[in-house]
């Protein structure tokens, strides 16, 4: 049981670590202009290899086991698979997962899952090409779509859709991705798309609670089953004829915060606290040398006293979120 702790009670067994902010795909709720930074990383002075092992070291000695590689994307760093097997090596990791574009995972889907990935999660908002490129700026939708097949035959424990619901360009699309799951066994969660600080005007036009996903459920037969350990904010439905669920993450949703389990590091070493707060601790000085590891125990010990109960975008508090490609979402 993990012993980091907040002041709620709350057991944070979850991290969720961006390995990079670039990103090759230009999705207009996030990088509508696409990444301007660009060029390798190193150059934009990302977590190298031994700072990252250091980092998820200290917090597997603190009882952290799931740990999450998100980005940017994260496949476009080219030391990628070496991060997962230096990763999968450690043994307070018993569950590796990643967060991908899936642009390039019809090709990698087999390095991955032997480097040490258990579980998958692909973000597509929509099952049809126009409209991915409409949401995307992208035309590799056929790339993506042989990317979950790729996914579901290399063995991975679970492979996961993340689709962020968007009015007037995919909550149509919710019978297509109810009828992909019948066949498919999938996970397919919708998530309710978040203000950040970037965003007013979008969040305005293309905002819809996730309500309509649970009346849609509800009306078809579907039933809520129980979060497990370790498991991340979404609500999971079944249903006996279908062999893939529909989950759905509702920010917004009374309650959401009271069972968070997770902290996040940016691509820069930053601890974020929430994926709303404001600031992060800068845990990179303490990620230099294997004999720090107690400080940085401590300082992330000591910073979580500061997380507060819950995010504050009902008070339109956006926190330190320029934009989701900068925490890993
Ligand atoms: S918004 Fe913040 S407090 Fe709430 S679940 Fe997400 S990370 Fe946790």
């Amino acid at each position: 049981m993990s012993t980091l702790q907040d002041r709620f009670g709350r057991r944070f067994s979850y991290l969720r670590l961006s390995v990079t902010d670039v990103c090759n795909f230009r999705c207009e709720y996030c990088l509508p202009n696409g990444y301007q930074g660009g060029g390798n990383d190193n150059r934009y002075g990302f977590l190298a290899l031994d700072e990252i092992r250091r980092l998820v070291i200290a917090f597997t000695e603190l009882g952290t086991w799931k740990v999450r590689l998100t980005g940017g994307e994260p496949s476009v760093r080219k030391d990628f698979p070496e991060i997962v097997r230096t990763l999968n090596a450690i043994p307070g990791v018993q569950r590796l997962a990643m967060t991908t574009n899936a642009y390039r995972l019809a090709r990698d889907a087999g390095t991955l899952r032997e480097a040490g990935i258990d579980a998958i999660n692909i973000s597509l908002d929509a099952l049809d090409a126009e409209r991915f490129e409409r949401i995307t700026g992208d035309r590799r939708f056929d790339n993506v779509m042989q990317g979950i097949e790729a996914a579901l035959s290399a063995g991975f424990s679970s492979v996961k859709i993340n689709a962020v619901l968007l009015r007037g360009l995919n909550d149509d699309q919710l019978p297509v991705f109810m009828e992909f799951v019948r066949d498919h066994p999938v996970s397919v969660r919708f998530i309710e798309l978040m203000r950040t600080g970037t965003n007013a005007d979008y969040f305005a036009q293309r905002h819809v609670g996730g309500a309509m996903v649970r009346e849609m459920l509800d009306e078809n037969g579907w039933t809520a089953r129980e979060r497990g350990p370790g498991d991340g904010p979404a609500v999971e439905y079944l249903h006996p004829d279908y062999r893939g669920t529909i989950g759905l993450i509702a920010p917004y949703a009374p309650g959401f915060c009271d069972s968070c389990n997770r902290l996040r590091v940016t691509a820069r070493g930053g601890l974020r606290l929430c994926l709303f707060g404001h600031g992060a601790a800068d845990l990179r000085p303490l990620l230099q040398h294997d004999h720090q590891r107690e400080e940085l125990k401590a300082c992330i010990v000591d910073s979580l006293f500061a997380k507060t109960p819950g995010h504050r975008l009902h008070e339109g508090d956006f926190g330190h979120t320029p934009h989701l490609a900068m925490t890993g979402g």
